[in-house]
């Protein structure tokens, strides 16, 4: 049948994130989500919350929570933008800063979103690649672009580069906007946000799904120049006013003002990763240096993609990605430390 408009759509191979299972008591380390509840005034919001307060907009410019963050940053609340968690802060991010035509940059293994957002908005781009142990190489990134984007720590592999790394990187690239995704940043590695005085072009993208047990609430923030954030803001307000709903609001404001139990629960995760690490190790997994909420390991002995399977049957999920270079290694999230001792003690079944 000849279907002229099917010409017309636009076709895309999306972001595949990691699966959600749906059937109960499984151990779930393939989302780098937190394996501890959010904050307790998060609960508490939630059990408060007037319903009634949902048949008027949210406020559009979400003072209340730019301002927590704002203060919580020693920065102003017009150096602080948000969206509907990070991946929609940075969607908009390449929209408003990589719109130069020039080719972006960033590293040949990263978090996979990046390619996917610059064939959706047609932005060229260039991989660097990193060296075999997953290190950055920022001489790669002294070259004419159209921006520079990094997660920091880096991700899937869970390495990061020192804040004097970062601003080496900023003193190559003045001449474009650099944005420092800091996803996993609060697990140990140092955050690019005291350059931000310094660095009118520098953005830096944070998020509430990891460190703070929010994957669900979908709340993402940027730290950047009067100049970026007002551009982020235009370009957001050219085609959605209300990204961040009144509840999401709420809950975030509540996180980020309790500051001890967000460094509690960090340090948790921190313990059981480098605890989970040695273990990896002595079951004879080269495992790469991490500071962040996840473990990137591969086996000299057992294929990934077999390991992935023998503990799927177990109820145990991890994240494999079939992709160039990291085709024989798996991600693994750090869970609480009786998650962590199941997946010990599968693999030793499974090896
Ligand atoms: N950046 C990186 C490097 C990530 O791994 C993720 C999580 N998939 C995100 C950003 C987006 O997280 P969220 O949209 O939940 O804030």
């Amino acid at each position: 049948m000849n279907k002229p408009f099917l010409d017309k759509l636009r076709k895309i191979d999306p972001y595949v994130p990691g699966e959600q299972p749906k059937t109960a008591n499984v151990i779930k380390l393939n989302a780098n989500e937190n394996p501890y509840p959010p904050a307790p005034g998060v609960t508490e919001v939630l059990r408060t919350f007037d319903a009634a307060k949902l048949a008027v907009y949210p406020d559009a410019n979400a003072k209340a929570l730019k301002t927590a963050l704002a203060e919580r940053e020693g920065l102003k609340p017009s150096q602080v933008f948000l969206g509907n968690g990070s991946d929609d802060v940075l969607a908009l991010a390449f929209q408003s800063f990589f719109c130069s035509g020039e080719p972006i940059l960033y590293p040949d293994i990263t978090y996979s979103f990046y390619p996917v957002w610059c064939d959706l908005l047609r932005i060229p781009y260039e991989t660097m690649p990193l060296d075999e142990n997953f290190c950055i190489n920022l001489r790669d990134y002294d070259k004419p672009n159209g921006g520079v984007i990094l997660p920091n720590p880096n991700a899937p592999t869970g390495r990061a580069l020192s804040l004097a790394e970062i601003e080496d990187l900023l003193q190559h690239n003045a001449d474009c906007v650099v944005i420092i995704d800091e996803a996993y940043v609060d697990f140990g590695a140092e955050s690019a946000i005291s350059l931000i005085e310094k660095y009118e072009n520098l953005l830096v993208v944070q998020t509430s799904s990891k460190s703070r047990s929010l994957a669900g609430m979908r709340i993402g923030y940027a730290f950047g120049s009067e100049t970026l954030i007002s551009t982020l803001e235009a370009v957001k307000n050219s085609y959605n006013s209300y990204t961040m709903d009144s509840l999401a609001l709420a809950v975030g404001e509540a996180s980020i003002r309790d500051e001890a139990y967000f460094r509690e629960t960090c340090r948790k995760v921190a313990a059981t990763r480098d605890r989970a690490a040695d273990e990896l190790r002595a079951l004879g997994f080269e495992v790469t240096p991490s500071l962040t909420n996840f473990l990137f390991a591969t086996h000299p002995k057992k294929a990934a993609p077999e390991i992935f399977s023998a503990l799927r049957e177990k109820g145990i999920f991890i994240r494999y990605f079939k992709l160039p270079r990291i085709d024989n290694h798996l991600r693994i999230t750090v869970g609480t430390d009786e998650q962590m001792d199941a997946l010990i003690a599968a693999l030793k079944q499974i090896l």
